[in-house]
């Protein structure tokens, strides 16, 4: 979908169909902490949230994990302020922590054309980590991705749709619902 068309300030929350409620998400954090926390037991790991739009999952997550770990923070931008990919990445804010020989989990709103996961993975590696695991709330489902790779934990599969809720904006709006969207 473009937003030539589309006046972005007009959609108000009446024009909101709801994909993943809050329950549902609940259920599906706690699961993927108690992977994380199998995994990552007595290995401190550097979890990375990847601002703005994982915000909520990473708190909700980290508070559900069961061993030490240390936090920090990338931002990325590569959708600017519209409904579609740019298709390039920009650094807004790198990381602060040394990475270098550690193990990071990076946690991410949503995968759609895989552009800034493989942007984080080259970032991660060039900086020489031990292992780089990477959690997602959502993936879209596509036919084709621009990456590779296996996406490690994976909350929901959802359809090629743009959503917002749960940390997801439209044009910076609609970040603070608690369950996720889609457009009616
Ligand atoms: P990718 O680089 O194409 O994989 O896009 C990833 C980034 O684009 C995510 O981290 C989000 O910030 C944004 N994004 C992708 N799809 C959506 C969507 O449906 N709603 C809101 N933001 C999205």
């Amino acid at each position: 979908m473009g937003d030539k068309q589309i006046d972005l300030s007009k959609i108000d929350r009446d024009d909101l169909k709801l994909l993943i409620s809050k329950s549902d998400i609940n259920n599906k954090v706690k699961n993927i902490s108690r992977e994380l926390t199998k995994k990552f037991k007595d290995k401190n790991p550097i979890v990375i949230c990847v601002l703005n739009g994982a915000f909520i999952f990473f708190a909700d997550l980290v508070r559900n994990l069961d061993f030490d770990f240390e936090i920090d923070f990338i931002k990325l931008s590569s959708y600017g302020s519209k409904m579609k990919s740019s298709g390039t990445v920009r650094m807004i804010k790198d990381i602060s922590a040394d990475v270098t020989n550690r193990d990071v989990i990076i946690v991410e709103d949503i995968i759609d054309t895989g552009l800034t996961i493989n942007y984080l993975r080259k970032r991660m590696l060039d900086a020489g980590v031990n292992s780089i695991s990477f959690a997602t709330c959502l993936l879209k489902k596509r036919k084709t991705y621009k990456f590779d790779f296996k996406i490690d934990y994976i909350g929901f599969k959802i359809p090629d749709r743009f959503v917002i809720g749960y940390g997801l904006d439209l044009d910076q709006r609609f970040r603070g619902l608690d369950s996720i969207y889609t457009l009616k």
